[in-house]
């Protein structure tokens, strides 16, 4: 696909929107039902903050209606009280919480709890005021001798594919413009697996918004459901170079399946392709392997029972998080030879893109 001409691409649509009491009370949750009821999708106010669901009984169905369920809410206080999340940036910031895709190695499905409905937060007038508050006090990024030269830097996409949900919600585009007027040494941040950038182009960003695009090659399209093609994702991001934002690649998550050197070699002789001719372009590289815990291993086996994801004992090592949690990656010899692979690959095809972090 040529990147001047982009492809119309689908857009998630809910099959329901459902607006919290609260959320209705706040414009920008006003403003996000009225989007909803203009592509035609019903939307029920409700009387209280509570959101029944009233999914069916059978698990398969019930995954269904809930990926399919967009609810507007306000972000609970504790949304309010960033914290930081390491490698990626100095604080995350969330303007939604859970994803329309299908991807079979989700990382949310360990980490948030309950049915997978997506909700969006209407309160983005209080979640941008507190963002100033955070100035100067990061301790990821900031604290990184090679990465301090970025600011205090804020990650949109802990939560969620902001991207995914932007036509219905207009949240990036507020964020990235605040971003924009704040004349100060900060970076939002956020990636993605989708490409419908259309609405970010012409915004006044001043820089401080980096755009990743999340990649894998396109043989691995089966498990990631839901998303736009690779293709597509790397041809929105040289356009967002264009429209000179900084941009990245997130090569995540990493999948050692047979076959991985020519897939990934072909991926990044693809994404070299798509930002060949991209003038002065600013790009930095997210290295992520796959992993899983136990919690989220069983969660995904729930949700995508047929899924040819690798998710056994081979080639893996447990690994304890600091919080005592165990998690599965790749045993050393394996994250060996990823390793090295990549750095020479991406050496040689991406000399342009400097690489930010390996895990
Ligand atoms: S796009 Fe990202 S957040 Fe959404 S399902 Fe896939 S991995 Fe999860």
């Amino acid at each position: 696909m040529s990147d001047d001409v982009p492809r119309r691409l689908k857009l998630w649509l809910p099959k329901r929107v459902i607006v919290t009491r609260s959320a209705q009370a706040q414009e920008h949750g006003r403003a996000i039902a009225a989007r909803a009821a203009a592509l035609a999708v019903p939307v029920d106010i409700l009387s209280s903050d509570r959101l029944g669901l009233a999914l069916p009984d059978d698990p398969r169905q019930a995954y269904a209606e809930a990926k399919r369920t967009l609810a507007v809410t306000v972000a609970p206080p504790s949304r309010l009280r960033l914290q930081p999340i390491a490698p990626s940036a100095d604080w995350r910031v969330d303007l939604a919480e859970g994803c329309p895709a299908h991807c079979s190695y989700c990382y949310l499905a360990g980490s948030l709890k309950g049915p997978p409905i997506t909700r969006v937060y209407a309160n983005l007038a209080e979640i941008v005021g507190i963002l100033p508050g955070y100035l100067g006090t990061g301790t990821v990024t900031s604290r990184s001798k090679a990465r301090a030269n970025e600011g205090t830097t804020f990650e949109a996409s802990c939560y969620t594919d902001p991207l995914a949900l932007e036509h219905l919600t207009g949240s990036l585009s507020a964020l990235i413009e605040a971003f924009g007027r704040w004349q100060a040494p900060v970076q939002l941040r956020f990636t993605t697996k989708f490409a419908a950038v259309e609405p970010l182009l012409a915004l006044e960003h001043g820089g401080r918004t980096r755009m990743r695009a999340s990649i894998n090659p396109a043989a691995y399209a089966p498990f990631e459901g839901g998303t736009d093609p690779v293709a597509a994702r790397l041809a929105a991001l040289a356009r967002m170079a264009r429209a000179g934002y900084p941009i990245g690649l997130t090569i995540a998550p990493i999948i050692a399946a047979d076959g991985w050197q020519r897939a990934y070699a072909g991926l990044i002789a693809q994404a070299g392709t798509a930002l060949a001719d991209v003038p002065d372009v600013d790009c930095t590289i997210e290295l992520i392997t796959h992993r899983y815990t136990p919690g989220s291993k069983a969660v995904l086996d729930s949700w995508y029972p047929g899924s040819k994801l690798d998710m056994s004992d081979a080639n893996r090592a447990e690994k304890r998080t600091k919080f005592g949690s165990v998690k599965h990656v790749y045993d050393a010899s394996t994250m060996k030879e990823l390793r090295c692979f990549f750095e020479a690959e991406l050496a040689s095809t991406l000399p342009f893109a400097r690489v930010l972090y390996w895990t």
